[in-house]
């Protein structure tokens, strides 16, 4: 029987029979540890009931573990490169789907309908590539597919951005955004010596698990990150001067951004890293109505 994909000499194998050679611009950084693979796996608590997206398998090191505990995956690699060897690879396990595809670019709301219709929940199991992580993690969030959690590997920096509270300098828009739908911590810290090649960078696996209800009520979820994005545009400036520079006619309607502060009790003058979810919430609801263009 074949030795595990993560093993340093499996991989190797795989790489020198394929004549595989990584391509930086695609974060091609594969996970040479069983044990860490074993470790993302368990914070997943997956059962033969639970399907699984993974983002970009490689060559299968984290997919075979996958396939062993989940009842179905469904990898989306954009190399089209990898397919054959994820073919060679992954032959053993009949309960794995690889899609040659940009996770950017999939519908998902139908790849659940096609896939995972007679699963009891979905989760995302993923060594994410680092060049594209946000925009992976938001677009999972914001097309509002019932996937009830993320265990996903990405730089140790966003992870700690991610997981900020109020008040502290990694604290910012992406820690909102993601916050709102789900409550993140961080589930292991993976050093560089896991990887081949090894990044420039610490990595860390961040948990996801998708809150019951949100924080607090919002008329437009859209409008929300937008005032809280505009609210970090200088971190350095109060919260008054950056809306007024990145709401529309911002500079114009001074008064009215003033009236919407005084509605909802915050103080003009603190800095956006000093709000709550819900204090960005409650101020996004009172600016709406002047400023959305809705
Ligand atoms: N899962 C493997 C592992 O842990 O060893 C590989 C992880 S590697 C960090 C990221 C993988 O994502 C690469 O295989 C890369 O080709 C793929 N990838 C990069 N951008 C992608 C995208 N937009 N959609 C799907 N896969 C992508």
């Amino acid at each position: 029987m074949n030795k595990e994909i993560a093993t340093p000499v499996r991989t190797k194998e795989i790489l020198e029979k394929h004549g595989f050679s990584f391509k930086k611009s695609l974060g091609q950084n594969f996970l040479i540890d069983p044990n860490v693979l074993g470790n993302i796996v368990s914070h997943a608590s997956l059962t033969k009931r639970t399907g699984v997206i993974e983002v970009g398998p490689g060559i299968g090191a984290l997919t075979e573990h996958l396939a062993k505990s989940a009842g179905k995956v469904v990898a989306y690699e954009i190399d089209g490169r990898l397919l054959p060897v994820l073919e060679d690879t992954l032959a053993p396990y009949d309960n794995v789907t690889v899609v040659h595809q940009d996770i950017l670019e999939v519908d998902l709301e139908q790849a659940m309908a096609e896939h995972f219709a007679d699963y009891d929940q979905v989760v995302v199991v993923a060594n994410l590539p680092y060049y594209v992580t946000t925009p992976i993690i938001m677009k999972f969030l914001l097309e509002k597919v019932p996937v009830t959690g993320m265990i996903i590997m990405m730089q140790k920096e966003v992870a700690d951005r991610i997981t900020a509270s109020p008040g502290t300098k990694a604290y910012g828009s992406l820690s909102i955004a993601i916050q709102y739908y789900m409550d993140a911590e961080v589930a292991m810290i993976v050093p560089r010596t896991v990887f081949i090649p090894q990044p420039n960078v610490e990595s860390a696996v961040l948990k996801l698990t998708r809150k019951e209800e949100p924080p607090a009520e919002v008329l437009d979820e859209d409008f929300l990150f937008k005032v809280s994005k505009g609210s970090f545009a200088q971190r350095r400036k109060t919260i008054l001067n950056n809306l007024q520079t990145s709401l529309p006619d911002g500079k114009a309607k001074k008064e009215t951004i003033l009236t919407a502060f005084e509605e909802v009790g915050i103080d003009p003058g603190r800095r956006g890293e000093t709000l709550s979810v819900k204090e960005f919430a409650a101020l996004s609801n009172a600016l709406y109505k002047d400023f959305s263009g809705k």
